[in-house]
C-alpha cells in the first residue's frame, strides 16, 4: 500500500474542499451582485421615468392655461431652479412641425427629428431616440393637449448608466476579492479542520510500519466529533494492548505450565524404550496416555480461563433462578457425598435470580462442590446458601474440611496452584482459577474465607436480576 498516496489523497482533498467554498461562496456573490444590479436599475429607471412624466403633466397644464408663452416660461423657470438635471421640451403643433424645443447643448447629437408621438393619447408609452455615437437614450413621453398640439418631456439615460457602469465595476472588483478570499479562507480552514485526520492517519502508518501499538494520538481540545474519534482510537489502542499483553501472559504461562508434564512424560517413554520388559513396556505406555490426558485437561482448562480473562468468551447471560442451579449441582454430586458419608444441605430462597449465563456458573458452582467434598473428611458437612442484599445475588459454600492456611489462602486462586496438603487428591490446580475467571467474566466476584481445621467458607457474589 503506498502511503505517499494517501497523503496525496489527504492534502487534495483539502484543496477540493477548499475549491468547493470558494465556488459556492463565488456563486452566492455573483447572484447578489446580479440581483443588487437588476434592482438597482429598475429603480433608477423608475425614478427617471416618474420625473419626466409629472413634468410633462405640470408643463400640460401650464399650456392649457397660458399657451406657448407659459409654457416657455415654466421651462425657464424649471431649468434656473436646477431642481434636477435638464430634461428635453418640445411642443409639437396640429401639423406635427415643432413650434418650442428646450434641449439642452450636450444633447446635440439625440436625433429627435426621428422621435415619434407615442402615448400621446394613451399614458405608458414611450418613444425612444438614439444617441450619434454614444451610448445612450433619450427617452420621450408625450401629451396631447385640447388645441391639438403635443407636448413632450424627454431625460438621457446616460446619467443612469453611469451609476449602473460605475456599481458594475465595484461589483466584479468585490467579488474577484470575495472569491480570493474565499480560496484562501477555505484551503487555510479545511487544512486546521483535516490535521486531527492527518495526525491519525500519522500514527495508524507507525502502527503499521513498526507494529508497536503503544503510540497515541493527540486529542484535540475542541470537543468535536473528531476529538470523539480520536478518544474512541485511543481507546481501541488501549484495548488491543491488554489483549496482546493477556495473549503474551497465557502463552508464557502455558508453555511454562506443559514443561514439567512433558518432561515426565518423556521420561516415561524413555525409560519404557530402555527396559526390555514388555509387561513394563505396556505399564509405561498406559502411564504415557495418562500424562498425554492430562496434559490436554490443562491445555483445554488454561485456553477456557484465557478466554474468560481476555472478554473472548460468548456469555449467555439470562436470569436464573439459584434454587434450581444449586439442586441442579448437588444432584450431580449426591454418589460423591454418600460415598463420603458427608451430608449436604442446601438453604436456597427460591426469589433469589442472579442475571448470569446458566452453564458457566453451574461449572463454577460445581468446582466449588467438588472441592468442599473433596477437601472434607468422611463424616463432615457441606452447606450451601443462597441470599440477596444490597442489590447482589450471593451464593456460600461452607465446609467442615480441613481448611486453608492463611499463607495459602491468597494463592489458591492461581494458575496451578495445590496446596501442600493437597497432593494426595486428584486435581489439576485449575479448578478455582477458572471459578474465578467465569464468575468476574460475568460481573461477579467470589471470595474465600478459612480456618485451619474448623472449614472453609467460599462466597460468590453476582447481580441481581431486576425483578
Ligand atoms: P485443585 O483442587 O485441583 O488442587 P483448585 O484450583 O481447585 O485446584 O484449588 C487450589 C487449592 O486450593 C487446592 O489445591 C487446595 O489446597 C485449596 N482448596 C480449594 N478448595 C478448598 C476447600 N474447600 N478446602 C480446603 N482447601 C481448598
Amino acid at each position: 500500500m503506498s502511503f505517499d498516496w494517501r497523503r496525496r489523497l489527504s492534502s487534495g482533498l483539502g484543496l477540493r474542499i477548499g475549491l468547493w467554498y470558494a465556488a459556492i461562496f463565488a456563486t452566492s456573490a455573483v447572484l447578489l451582485g446580479g440581483a443588487t444590479y437588476a434592482l438597482l436599475s429598475a429603480v433608477l429607471q423608475q425614478r427617471d421615468q416618474e420625473i419626466v412624466v409629472s413634468t410633462l403633466r405640470e408643463y400640460a397644464a401650464r399650456y392649457e392655461a397660458g399657451g406657448l408663452l407659459a409654457l416657455a416660461r415654466a421651462v425657464d423657470l424649471e431649468q434656473r431652479s436646477g431642481r434636477h438635471e435638464r430634461l428635453f421640451v418640445r411642443v409639437l403643433g396640429a401639423g406635427r412641425d415643432a413650434l418650442f424645443i428646450s434641449l439642452p447643448p450636450e444633447w446635440g447629437e439625440f436625433d429627435v427629428d426621428r422621435l415619434g408621438a407615442d402615448g400621446a393619447d394613451r399614458s405608458g408609452g414611450w418613444s425612444r431616440a438614439p444617441a450619434r455615437g454614444r451610448e445612450a437614450l433619450l427617452e420621450v413621453a408625450s401629451a396631447r393637449v385640447r388645441d391639438g398640439s403635443i407636448i413632450q418631456v424627454g431625460k438621457s439615460t446616460e446619467n443612469r448608466s453611469e451609476l449602473l457602469r460605475q456599481f458594475r465595476t465595484v461589483a466584479i472588483l468585490a467579488s474577484t476579492l470575495m472569491i480570493i478570499v474565499g480560496l484562501a479562507g477555505g484551503v487555510v480552514l479545511t487544512r486546521s479542520t483535516l490535521r486531527p485526520v492527518r495526525n491519525l492517519a500519522d500514527v495508524v502508518r507507525g502502527i503499521v510500519r513498526t507494529g508497536r501499538t503503544e503510540a497515541r494520538v493527540p486529542v484535540p481540545e475542541s470537543g468535536d466529533a473528531i476529538a470523539e474519534l480520536s478518544t474512541l482510537f485511543n481507546a481501541m489502542l488501549d484495548r488491543i494492548n491488554t489483549l496482546i499483553g493477556a495473549m503474551r501472559d497465557s502463552l508464557d504461562n502455558v508453555a511454562h505450565d506443559l514443561r514439567t508434564p512433558l518432561t515426565r512424560l518423556r521420561g516415561l517413554a524413555e525409560r519404557a524404550l530402555a527396559s526390555g520388559d514388555a509387561a513394563e513396556q505396556r505399564e509405561a505406555l498406559a502411564d504415557c496416555i495418562e500424562q498425554s490426558d492430562r496434559i490436554l485437561a490443562v491445555l483445554n482448562t488454561l485456553m477456557d480461563i484465557s478466554e474468560a480473562e481476555t472478554g473472548a468468551l460468548r456469555l449467555r447471560t439470562a436470569p436464573v433462578a439459584l434454587d434450581a442451579l444449586v439442586g441442579e449441582v448437588v444432584g450431580l454430586y449426591d454418589e460423591v457425598a454418600d460415598d463420603k458419608q458427608i451430608e449436604v444441605t442446601v438453604h436456597a430462597a427460591q426469589t433469589v435470580v442472579a442475571m448470569a449465563d446458566r452453564d458457566r456458573l453451574r461449572q463454577a458452582l460445581a468446582n466449588l462442590l467438588d472441592n468442599a467434598l473433596k477437601y472434607t473428611g468422611r463424616g463432615g458437612r457441606v452447606v450451601i446458601e443462597t441470599q440477596a442484599g444490597d442489590g447482589r445475588a450471593t451464593i456460600m459454600i461452607r465446609d467442615t474440611g480441613a481448611g486453608i492456611a492463611p499463607d495459602e489462602l491468597p494463592r489458591i486462586w492461581e494458575r496451578l496452584y495445590r496446596g501442600d496438603r493437597s497432593r494426595a487428591e486428584r486435581g489439576l490446580g485449575l479448578g478455582l482459577s477458572l471459578v474465578r475467571a467465569y464468575i468476574v467474566a460475568q460481573g461477579g466476584e467470589v471470595t474465600a474465607a478459612s480456618i485451619p481445621g474448623e472449614g472453609s467458607t467460599f462466597t460468590v457474589r453476582l447481580p441481581l436480576a431486576r425483578p
